[in-house]
């Protein structure tokens, strides 16, 4: 049984493939314009994530791969390869050990590879940009929310134009149960690349809407509460509830808090009303109490917003009922809500402060909150049907922490100094320091290393910045399940989870890897010796704007001033040629 493949997924030249007449006409003059159309917008992010997918599953079968049912994919925002090895070393300190040995639970899992997180305009990724990346498998530029490079920053109008679907929405076309669940703002820049398209990750609500674009463009949170494919999001869990409430209305638990909507609305009244009106049965709740008691049975529908902004980190989290569930804990009720669907699920579970302590110079609670996200998957594990269930762990981007010492022994205290006194100025150094943020002092900060002393501690940076900014080198994605050997290895763009996610779990665009009778086609020895995004330095120049300028790192904890560089335009061979042969692969099937 063969299925034509939809053609808003297509390629020109895989339409042109299917006719042989257009195809005469589209050879020659095809493949001039493809090089002059490939300009890193979503087609060209769209090929090389097939390509990339392709040149690793092979042409191994249907049967031979599987399929996974359920995708979990767990996002520890700002952690780096540093954050990693140290949070590993405290988890085994904790439990009384050295702590080099310690494993970490994604340690274990069986795939791994490296991912480029720079954006379309800067070296230097930022978070909304990066999920944009790893959520709608598009490169997108700094500081924008769900658009492909026809997206400018704080640019309305380029907006209408440049939405990219995600993760969540290929789920819920088809047919499954999709969550979100983070300790961050529901709003905020990670979980609003599942669901929302902003020219500013800031229009979280309307407020921050220039008033002039206000009619023009929704806010973040609106577009949760009324827009495909955030309405139909089985789970929201989160904080962030400043953005729901109309100005006159007090937060339940901060009562000198009030809501920041401009437009009077009440969005936690809208979402309910929304879900009455289509006979959805759905619950609001705000503290760990009133989570505990959803029962999965007589709810289908729920959103959690835990706090008025960020939830708390966890080393502060008041745990009692009238306090916030964990990031675990959100996540067991979250999979309890979604399991019900028998086609399976599609979550997104973020540890969201890791990146905010480290913007402090923090170290304790950035690697705290890299152990919260290591609860949250060890409740997954617990839950699922591994089998069935694709597991995923990555970051959006680095930060700018250095686990450096000399002849540091085995056991050092994570937190503490190297043994051994600086060979200049004679004085200790903590092991873990940064690049660059508030902990620069002149003189140098000398630590104390008294223990106890180390959950407040803000670690010495080589540069004063008030923020420490992102860290710019590759990231680490772990997998486990299905298709986990087969998809996850090599050096490959962010972008390249989002397909190889889609391709395993058979979400558009590759739906029809599950619906042609078991078969895939072979790849061409071309196609896998071509190896476009990873191994060739795409040659191209600046064009327009302030070509060349810097775009500084400043996510979410300042407002430095964004140049705006336009990416260069590319003419890669290797683009074109797996063009063709997915499109030759598309008139087979
Ligand atoms: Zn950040």
């Amino acid at each position: 049984m063969s299925q034509r493949p939809d053609r808003r997924y297509l390629p020109a030249a895989a339409i042109s493939q299917q006719d042989p007449v257009v195809h005469r006409l589209f050879s020659l003059r095809f493949q001039r314009e493809m090089f002059s159309q490939v300009e890193w917008g979503r087609e060209y992010w769209y090929e090389m994530g097939r390509a990339a997918v392709l040149r690793r599953a092979g042409s191994r079968s249907y049967e031979q791969l599987g399929k996974a049912k359920n995708v979990v994919l767990l996002v520890a925002d700002g952690l780096g390869v540093t954050t990693n090895t140290a949070a590993r070393v405290y988890k085994g300190q904790r439990h009384g050990q050295t702590g080099e040995e310690a494993s970490l639970a994604w340690d274990n899992f069986p795939a791994l590879a490296m991912t480029k997180t720079y954006n379309l305009d800067a070296q230097i990724g930022e978070s909304s940009a990066c999920a944009t990346a790893l959520l709608c498998g598009v490169k997108a530029n700094f500081e924008t929310v769900g658009l492909d490079i026809n997206g400018k920053f704080g640019n309305c109008a380029s907006s209408f134009k440049s939405k990219v679907e995600s993760l969540v929405s290929w789920a819920q076309q088809e047919g499954k149960a999709t969550g979100i669940v983070t300790n961050t703002r529901v709003t905020h820049a990670t979980p609003a690349a599942a669901y929302a398209h902003s020219a500013s990750r800031y229009w979280e609500d309307d407020a921050k809407i220039p008033p002039l674009s206000r009619r023009a463009c929704k806010d973040i949170a609106r577009q949760l509460v009324e827009d495909d494919p955030g309405r139909n999001i089985n789970v929201v869990f989160g904080g962030g509830r400043r953005h729901w409430m109309p100005k006159v209305a007090t937060d339940p638990e901060q009562e000198k808090e009030e809501g920041r909507r401009l437009d009077g609305r009440n969005l936690i009244e809208d979402w309910l009303r929304d879900k009455k009106r289509r006979g959805i049965r759905a619950q609001y709740v705000w503290n760990k109490e009133q989570m505990d008691k959803i029962d999965p049975k007589n709810v289908d529908h729920v959103l959690g917003l835990f706090a008025y902004s960020h939830m708390d980190f966890d080393a502060d989290r008041d745990k009692g009922p009238k306090g916030d569930p964990s990031l675990a804990e959100m996540t067991k009720k979250a999979l309890s809500l979604l399991q019900k669907n028998s086609k399976g699920f599609f979550l997104l579970v973020e540890s969201g402060r890791i990146d905010h302590a480290h913007h402090y110079n923090n170290p304790y609670r950035a690697l705290d909150e890299t152990l919260v996200l290591e609860e949250a998957l060890l409740t997954v594990l617990e839950s699922v049907d591994q089998s069935e269930t694709l597991i995923v762990v990555t970051s959006d981007h680095s930060h700018v922490l250095t686990m450096g010492g000399l002849a540091t022994p085995r056991g050092n205290p994570i937190f503490g100094v190297d043994t051994k006194v600086s060979d200049v100025d004679g004085l200790p150094y903590w092991t873990l320091l940064y690049g660059n943020g508030p902990g620069y002092t002149t003189p140098r900060a000398v630590p104390a290393n008294l223990t106890g002393s180390e959950k407040n501690a803000v670690h010495s940076s080589a540069v004063p910045r008030q923020w420490a900014t992102h860290g710019g080198e590759d990231v680490p994605a772990m997998a486990q399940g299905p298709l986990d050997l087969s998809l996850f290895s090599g050096t490959m763009d962010q972008t390249v989870i989002a397909h190889a996610i889609a391709y395993a779990a058979c979400y558009p665009p590759y739906t029809y890897r599950c619906a042609v009778n078991g078969s895939t086609v072979p790849i061409s020895t071309k196609l896998q010796n071509c190896a476009p995004e990873e191994n060739s330095v795409l040659k191209g120049k600046p064009r327009g704007g302030r070509g060349g300028g810097v775009v500084l790192a400043s996510s979410v904890m300042s407002e430095d001033d964004k140049t705006n560089v336009v990416a260069p335009s590319s003419s890669s061979v290797c683009a074109l040629t797996s063009t063709m042969l997915f499109a030759v692969m598309y008139a087979v099937t």
